[in-house]
């Protein structure tokens, strides 16, 4: 079939895969002809409707110019949809790509305004799902993401890679979006670590244990007290028009440091102690995080009122008595 008898089999360059989502769309079908003409064995995904919707793509299928001995273009179509994890993995386990293009969206702004749940859940949850189900492939996949020049929203022009979103400010609705860095306290959930750190002094402290298992100790954090912060939410809403906040003390502590605080403030050496666990180590690590709360303490005049030190202190004075009581019972 045209192929050189005298080249291996094994030596012929695979044809590369491509999966298409959203293949019946606009760029899809241009997508398809453009990777057939350049050889790849093409795939598209496709939603079930009442009606037909591959009219963009039926050319391809039915050439009128071809002539009847013309063999069919390499492309399938597959009934999956974004919205179905399931339906995705078995696509990619089937189909096996080496490209995926993934141009499905509910892509008509006025009609996010319409049904906005549906559009995030395609658009946005949807990308999440197709993308687990490339990292969950045995075989490594490229990924391409239709992203939208939309996303720059108001922001003024030109727009580049480095220009930051801006949302879309629809129906003067009050919302502000506090965006709270760390905020610890007592009542902290024990699997944080500054709780999971001062947890573990009070009860090594009362002799409940010896060891505690972390993960990164070089991680800094902008360590706030979550009764100061709370107290900013409530002074976002009492103004006259809402905005976005940064929320922090403006202070940046390592995991280390915070040790040497709650272990030294109960008389203890944390080196004595801490025993680093690879299990704790994160697949991605944000290293180092200090708020800039200056519109904050502008327009809010808000300010922390709980310092590092004060915190910590507040938070091993608790979890001593906590261990106390364990001890009792
Ligand atoms: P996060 O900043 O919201 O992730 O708050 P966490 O308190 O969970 O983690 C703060 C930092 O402590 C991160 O950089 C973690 O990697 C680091 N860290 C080190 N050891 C541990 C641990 O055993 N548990 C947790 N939760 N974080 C740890």
């Amino acid at each position: 079939d045209g192929e050189n008898p005298a080249v291996p089999r094994s030596l012929v360059p695979a044809r590369k895969v491509a999966l298409i989502t959203g293949i019946t769309g606009q760029d899809g079908s241009y997508l398809t002809e453009l990777l057939l003409s350049k050889g790849y064995e093409v795939h598209g995904l496709i939603r079930r409707s009442s009606n037909f919707n591959t009219q963009r793509l039926d050319h391809i299928y039915h050439d009128p110019h071809a002539v009847p001995s013309t063999p069919r273009p390499p492309l399938r179509l597959h009934y999956a949809d974004l919205s179905d994890s399931s339906s995705l993995r078995q696509a990619l386990d089937t189909i096996q790509p080496d490209e995926v293009y993934n141009l499905a969206a509910q892509s008509h702004v006025a009609v996010s305004f319409e049904i906005p749940d549906y559009t995030a859940d395609v658009t946005a949850t949807g990308a999440l799902r197709l993308l687990e189900a490339v990292r969950l492939s045995r075989k490594p996949i490229r990924y391409y993401q239709a992203g939208s020049s939309e996303m720059f929203g108001s922001t003024p022009p030109p727009q580049s890679e480095d220009t930051p979103f801006h949302p879309r400010e629809a129906y003067g609705l009050f919302a502000c979006n506090g965006v709270l860095f760390n905020h610890e306290s007592p009542r902290r959930g024990e699997n944080f670590v500054t709780r999971k750190i001062t947890r573990a002094v009070g009860r090594i402290k009362v002799g409940l244990q010896t060891k505690v298992f972390l993960g990164n100790l070089t991680a800094a954090r902008d360590w706030g007290f979550a009764g100061d912060y709370v107290e900013a939410m409530w002074l976002m809403l009492q103004q006259d028009q809402p905005g976005d906040y940064v929320v922090a003390t403006e202070e940046s502590h390592t995991v280390e440091e915070f040790l040497q605080a709650a272990f030294g403030y109960a008389g203890l050496d944390w080196k004595d102690h801490v025993v680093v666990d690879k299990k704790y180590f994160r697949p991605a690590e944000v290293d180092s995080l200090k708020g800039d709360s200056s519109k904050a303490r502008r327009e809010l005049k808000w300010k922390p009122k709980v310092g590092f030190q004060q915190l910590v202190e507040m938070m091993v004075d608790n979890d001593i008595e906590l261990a106390n009581k364990e001890k009792v019972l």
